[in-house]
């Protein structure tokens, strides 16, 4: 961590003061390796102060990434685009070099008329007015303060996107030029996500890297996009369908659209969890039982036999032990397993032929599915007698030879 009031003290200026800090690769989180790759200083004159912005550009070894390795906090940034910019600057107002139709149009092509849409870093809102004129519902969030310029329906000044609380979900999220801004770019689209309904769509423009890296640098640009850092950013973010245009509404931007990946999926797929971890317990509960039951039914003359080197065998296995079994054999028909030693169960598994069947066996049967054929093959095998459970209970059978 630096401060640049100790910068400010040596150069005798009076700098408006901050703490820059180090932070980790934006798109992988790689916080170790990050090759420096060159330094920028800028002193930015504003309204109320000089600030000072010393980048240390530095690149990711794991995923190439370009970034600002150190970053000044919010707060400082927040009051910074305050005084640099207001609502009758010329950098806010939309230029005319920049296709507010291309904006339009491509929104068009993935939202309908009367969509709820929310424009962050709407600036003067003079892009807001655009899309209600053309059947939006759109509003805005901007960190400027209007109190300069005239007030534009719809648009919430003096909000940061953490600070911004919405009535609903919006159809579509908008943001031009700003991601490059921010300190925390997949904080920021997490930020950008409590906005979005499932399935709704983020449409992003940011400068191309790629074909623009020149235009990239300035005192105000913490990351340098390239198409696929930016796919990349979205993806991790819970985005589906990530498309960029290389045509933006900017001669060196691109534009990302990505729909927010549905959110009743991932709850959908949390309840399957749920309901196998529940099944998982019940069935342990169940061979618990089974293994309760086998042991009234065995004398201590018998023999337990746990049927199926499987997870429900093992479960089986590790019961018995806990009630203090462990003079118990288990059998299984696949060849993969006869012979191997199948931790906790004491010995190798057999195989079904190695059973001395002039002893009483108590079977515990452990197939996942096959319990019935497993019967069948008791059964044949004649045992001079046989208490057969099932590990799901669903078995109950006692056996003695005909002869
Ligand atoms: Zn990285």
């Amino acid at each position: 961590m630096t401060k640049t009031e100790d910068i400010a003290h040596k150069s005798g200026e009076f700098i408006k003061p901050t703490t820059w800090m180090s932070r980790d690769c934006p798109i992988c989180g790689a916080s170790s390796g990050l090759v420096r790759i060159g330094e920028r200083t800028y002193q930015v004159p504003t309204r109320a102060g000089n600030y000072l912005f010393h980048h240390q550009d530095v690149q990711c070894p794991y995923c190439g990434f370009v970034f600002t390795a150190n970053v000044p906090d919010e707060e400082f940034l927040n009051i910074y685009y305050q005084n640099v910019h207001t609502h009758r600057s010329e950098i806010t107002h939309i230029p005319p070099s920049y296709n507010t139709h291309v904006r339009l149009n491509r929104l068009q092509q993935s939202a309908c008329i009367g969509d709820q849409i929310l424009e962050i870093g709407a600036s003067d809102g003079q892009f807001l007015q655009i899309l209600n004129k053309a059947g939006f519902n759109a509003i805005g969030v901007d960190p400027l303060d209007d109190s300069e310029g005239r007030p534009t329906a719809g648009l919430v000044s003096g909000k940061d996107l953490k600070s911004f609380v919405a009535k609903q979900k919006f159809d579509a999220v908008l943001s031009y030029y700003v991601l490059e801004h921010v300190s925390n770019p997949r904080q920021w689209i997490s930020d950008l996500c409590r906005f979005l309904r499932p399935r709704g769509t983020a449409i992003i423009e940011v400068p191309n890297f790629e074909r623009y890296p020149t235009e990239c640098f300035n005192n105000e640009h913490f990351q340098h996009f390239t198409k696929t850092h930016l796919k990349v950013l979205l993806g991790l973010c819970g985005f589906e369908e990530v498309r960029i245009f290389e045509e933006g509404s900017y001669y060196f931007g691109m534009t990302t659209v990505a729909r927010l990946g549905e959110r009743s999926q991932l709850e959908t797929c949390l309840s399957y969890y749920r309901r196998g971890i529940e099944s998982v317990a019940a069935i342990n509960t169940k061979i618990g039982e089974a293994v309760l039951v086998a042991l009234r039914a065995a004398g201590s003359e018998d023999r337990i036999v746990v049927w199926g080197a499987s997870q429900l065998g093992i479960e089986a296995a590790r019961q018995l032990l806990s009630q203090g079994r462990s003079d118990f054999l288990c059998v299984d028909n696949a060849a993969s397993k006869i012979g191997r030693v199948v931790v906790p169960i004491p010995g190798a598994v057999l195989a079904p032929d190695a059973l001395n069947r002039d002893q009483k066996h108590i079977f515990i049967l452990c197939a996942y599915s096959g319990n019935a054929s497993v019967l069948k093959q008791i059964r044949g095998m004649s045992f001079r007698s046989a208490y057969v459970i099932s590990s799901d209970l669903e078995i109950r059978e006692e056996l003695s030879a005909l002869a």
